[in-house]
């Protein structure tokens, strides 16, 4: 898909009204004219706040649930921008899957993708459905194609199965999100189980080579390919010696993955989150007595809301970073 008349009003008044109401509202009011304040006041996200106040703040209800966990079972449920992201045809007519893209940051990414006018095919566990079928309803409110794909990435035939059902419902495929991940807490490498070794390597590491060669026959240049990093990755906690590996790992997929595909004017990218209110964190992926602090060491004193990293995963796959390959984008709370 060629957007390099994105410039042009007119063509950009159609886009809008090809990503659904919302955002064809936001055209409009953009060719109107609208003063700045106007603009904000319909776009909450963009509006000028205090980071550390805009959203809950530690001390957090102590909570647990069974793994893989649901992000409307949590306390308060994240903010994925149900409510506040607005689009404005960034992504119009692209196809997309991202892979954990029932809840949390995949959740977010969904939304804000769908918004902008891409069609989402979603990955997720069958045990998800409830919080999938929230996205798929979001993706289709947005006036874009909804694809719903359960299953566990931690089998490489699945993997495979996954890219090319994504691929025949969509038509295509132009950006692929790696995000589902695997996180579990342990104080010593003693207490790690191998299994649990094993399902964090799967999860991280494996899931993502499968998923991405089997993709790969299926993008054109243009396309885009980002993996979910942390920021783990430069400084490990010690209780996520396992995770922190492999958190590792996604940011070299990126770096190097970038270096083979340039030829083929694909670009790759690792987005690396500091601490976010997910499911990930009240499975196991922390200490349960440390969920009511989480994000207090953070410079703005609170973990951040998937909404607030979801504007890096669609400019990783707009066309407006074409210049940007082999990066890691990250929104880490300072
Ligand atoms: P999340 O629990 O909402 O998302 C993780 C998703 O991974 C789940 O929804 C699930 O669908 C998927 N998943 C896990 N195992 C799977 C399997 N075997 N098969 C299929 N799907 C499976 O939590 P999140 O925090 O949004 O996690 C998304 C990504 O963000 C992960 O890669 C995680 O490592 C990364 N991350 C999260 C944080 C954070 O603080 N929340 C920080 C840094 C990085
Ligand atoms: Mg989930």
């Amino acid at each position: 898909m060629n957007d390099d008349n994105l410039h042009d009003p007119q063509r950009r008044m159609v886009l809008g009204g090809m990503a659904g109401g919302v955002a064809a509202a936001g055209f409009a009011g953009a060719a109107q004219a609208q003063t700045p304040e106007e603009a904000a006041a319909g776009t909450p996200l963009a509006e000028m706040r205090d980071p550390q106040t805009a959203y809950p703040q530690p001390p957090f209800e102590e909570q647990r649930q069974e793994w893989p966990g649901l992000a409307s079972e949590m306390t308060p449920v994240p903010d994925h921008g149900e409510e506040s992201y607005r689009g404005s045809g960034r992504l119009a007519g692209r196809r997309a899957l991202i892979t954990g893209g029932d809840s949390g940051i995949g959740r977010a990414a969904a939304i804000a993708y769908a918004r902008e006018g891409a069609d989402v095919a979603i990955n997720y566990l069958p045990e998800e459905e409830q919080d999938a079928k929230q996205v798929v309803a979001l993706i289709e409110e947005a006036g874009r194609t909804a694809v719903a794909i359960p299953g566990d990435i931690t089998d490489p035939a699945f993997c495979r199965e996954l890219v090319e059902r994504a691929v025949e419902e969509l038509g295509g495929l132009d950006i692929l999100v790696n995000n589902a991940g695997f996180q579990q807490s342990a104080a010593s490498i003693e207490d790690i189980s191998d299994e649990n070794f094993d399902a964090t390597m799967k999860t991280n590491i494996y899931a993502p080579f499968w998923i991405t060669k089997a993709a790969l026959p299926h993008m054109e240049a243009g396309a885009s390919i980002i993996i979910t990093a942390s920021v783990v990755a430069e400084d490990p906690p010690e209780n996520l010696f396992d995770y922190s590996q492999t958190k590792a790992a996604n940011v070299i997929f990126a770096k190097a993955l970038a270096k083979q595909l340039g030829s083929r004017g694909i670009r790759v990218n690792a987005v690396a989150p500091g601490p976010f209110w997910t499911p990930l964190q009240v499975v196991g992926g922390q200490p349960t007595e440390a969920i009511p602090e989480f994000g207090s060491d953070t410079v703005f004193g609170r973990p951040g809301q998937p909404v607030e990293i979801a504007p890096l995963y669609v400019l990783a796959a707009s066309a407006e970073s074409r210049y940007s390959t082999g990066q890691v984008f990250e929104a880490t709370g300072g």
